[in-house]
């Protein structure tokens, strides 16, 4: 048998990038959370290719010191979270510190940064430092991800056509806006754009530029309240319907979740008036305290556990109950006014 030996940084990048990392939309979805971790008020995404040309993300965020550049992208180097008590009570949406070396392993990244002085930028290809020198730039980050997978030519080989990494991309974004209508996001694909919001914290205006301003016009606010949650947002009005359960988007604390159980509790709030088969546009919002949730079940995050979920669920099935009843009160005609 061979010796037993420790894998070099890169390998392990490599490895916690398999996790991470699945397809150019992953890439995205690290990135902008990060520009928003940064506390930016307005994000540009410009992707060449579906992202297999480039990836660049340019933020006006809080921008990284030159010399923590390198150190931003050692595994498990984060600013986010400290000691075992901060992993309770995650505020910010990253806090693993493994976006970074998971992509410099496996692309080819120039990343340059200031935090209002002057800035820095940093190259890195397939794990390996090129070279740090002084950059012009304006307070904030911008990161631009090449030849995602060069060497991982399996990963290459399992991605999809073009047109739909191009639609995780455009999804991902989407869900990222929803739960940001304060920050201005943008995205263009090759040079054309996809994406506009105005990040004027109307959550209706950003599901107007997603959706179409006629569909957001069909969607009423919904709230509930409890000792522990608070719920917020916009659903469709029974007419307004999809063959798909994907235009459902929840956010908790600002993160994009994939939940069966809540995805269900919506549904239960339409009672009757969804025929079978149909599924309304949701767009939720939870907030509630991060001693309640743990993030840290996957590497993505999508997947959380929510303490008191079945109480979590009983709310917005009654807000949008409740929301649903009051709309029939209304003369028709008027719903949409
Ligand atoms: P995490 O987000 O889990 O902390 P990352 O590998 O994604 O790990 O990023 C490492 C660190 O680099 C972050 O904790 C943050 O301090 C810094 N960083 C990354 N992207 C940005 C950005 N756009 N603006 C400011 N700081 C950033
Ligand atoms: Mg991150």
């Amino acid at each position: 048998m061979a010796v037993i030996h420790e894998l070099s940084a890169v390998l392990a990048d490599q490895i916690a990038a398999g996790e991470v990392i699945e397809r150019p939309a992953s890439v995205v979805k690290e990135l902008v959370e990060n520009a928003i971790d940064a506390g930016s008020h307005e994000i540009d995404i410009l992707v060449e290719d579906a992202g297999l040309k480039s990836i660049q993300i340019i933020d006006d965020g809080c921008g990284i010191e030159g010399d923590e550049l390198a150190l931003a992208f050692r595994r498990h180097a984060t600013s986010k979270i400290d000691d075992r008590k901060d992993l309770f009570r995650v505020h910010s949406l990253g806090f693993r510190g493994e976006a970074l070396p998971s992509i410099a392993s496996i692309a080819d990244v120039k990343l340059t940064s200031s935090t209002g002085g002057e800035g820095q930028t940093i190259h890195i290809t397939g794990g390996k430092l090129i070279d740090q020198k002084p950059a012009e730039a304006r307070r904030g980050t911008d990161i631009l991800v090449k030849d995602l997978f060069y060497n991982v030519p399996a990963r290459l080989k399992y991605l999809k056509s073009m047109n739909t990494e191009l639609s995780k991309i455009v999804d991902i974004v989407n869900r990222l806006a929803f739960g940001h209508p304060d920050i201005q996001i943008s995205l263009s694909h090759n040079g054309r754009e996809l994406v506009r919001t105005a990040g004027r914290g109307d959550l209706q205006q950003v599901i107007g530029s997603i959706y179409g301003m006629n569909k957001a016009a069909k969607m009423i606010p919904i709230e509930g309240k409890d000792a522990d949650f608070a719920v917020s947002g916009f659903v469709s009005l029974p007419e307004l319907t999809r063959a798909s359960r994907s235009y459902v988007s929840i956010l908790l604390n600002g993160r994009y979740i994939k939940n069966f159980q809540l995805t269900k509790a919506i549904i239960e709030g339409y009672g009757s008036k969804l025929m079978v088969g149909r599924y309304p546009l949701a767009v939720i919002n939870l907030d509630m305290d991060p001693l309640l949730v743990d993030v840290n079940v996957h590497p993505t995050k999508q997947e959380v556990r929510i303490s008191k979920e079945d109480q979590l669920g009983e709310l917005i099935t009654s807000a949008i109950r409740e929301q649903l009843a009051r709309q029939n009160l209304i003369p028709d005609g008027l719903t949409n006014l």
